[in-house]
């Protein structure tokens, strides 16, 4: 299988007793595979990749769907990213089709083929959608702050489709988690999806009425034991049984 998932709020999110269960069934399971899908970029990742407790992603999908490298020696994916590349304007171009919207602050954070904001006032959203149209480009606001623009199209859900295409894998063995409107590109792409716990109201919403979407009870890495339990991962991956997720009495879950 493999398991898609974002990384503030999801992966790295939830109790530690729950990202330890999580952590080492991945890396006790070599059947399945991990993909990073966040909305950082490939720097700010980095320093995870060191994190001993952290399992190595086989892939990373970065800067909300802008980059696509394998996760071992951080290169690109060169056959998905160049087609990402050709298509994007470029932040120079960006920054002078918004230059009059004073109320966008730009992040000052490491990113690549996207450009990335902060607002707090939604309609600002909708008047940069208008301006970066005529540019073939597209909006994403998450959080009620983040707003990232980057290339109509692409975004977490349309690069982690090539991704899995690419591996040749079945939609049906995906496993989508996320907590916030910057993943629900990923639950609309029709893989198994959690949405964690604890996660943005919008995005609850808006995968309310998707197919195969459960939604957790609990946040970040539980969510996701919980999603992989709910749609019959974890007796797979553990095929010999003696891996075997319980919610326990007081409502902990348990790798037995
Ligand atoms: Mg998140």
């Amino acid at each position: 299988m493999l398991l898609a998932t974002d990384l503030d709020g999801t992966f790295l999110g939830g109790k530690s007793s729950y990202k330890q269960q999580l952590y080492q069934l991945i890396r006790e399971n070599k059947d399945i595979r991990l993909v990073f899908v966040t909305g950082r970029g490939l720097a700010t990742v980095i320093p995870l990749l060191n994190d001993p407790m952290i399992p190595y992603p086989d892939f990373i999908i970065c800067d909300v769907g802008a980059t696509i490298v394998h996760g071992h020696t951080l290169e690109p994916v060169e056959q998905l990213q160049s087609a990402i590349e050709q298509k994007w304007p470029g932040t120079l171009k960006i920054l002078g089709q918004l230059k009059d919207i004073t109320e966008l602050k730009y992040q000052e954070v490491p990113q690549e083929r996207r450009c990335s904001f902060y607002t707090e006032q939604e309609y600002i959203a909708a008047k940069v959608k208008l301006k970066v149209t005529e540019l073939d480009c597209d909006v994403i606001y998450s959080s009620n702050k983040f707003l990232d623009v980057l290339s109509a199209g692409v975004n977490k859900g349309s690069s982690l489709v090539k991704l899995v295409n690419y591996l040749c894998i079945d939609h049906e063995d995906v496993l989508v988690a996320g907590d916030t409107l910057n993943d629900l590109a990923m639950y609309k792409c029709g893989f198994k999806g959690v949405v964690v716990g604890k996660a943005e109201e919008k995005l609850v919403k808006a995968t309310e009425n998707i197919a195969n979407v459960y939604l957790a009870e609990f946040e970040g890495a539980g969510g996701i034991l919980l999603g992989l339990e709910y749609f019959g991962f974890i007796s797979k991956i553990c095929k010999n049984e003696t891996l075997l997720l319980q919610k326990s009495p007081d409502r902990s879950i348990q790798l037995l």
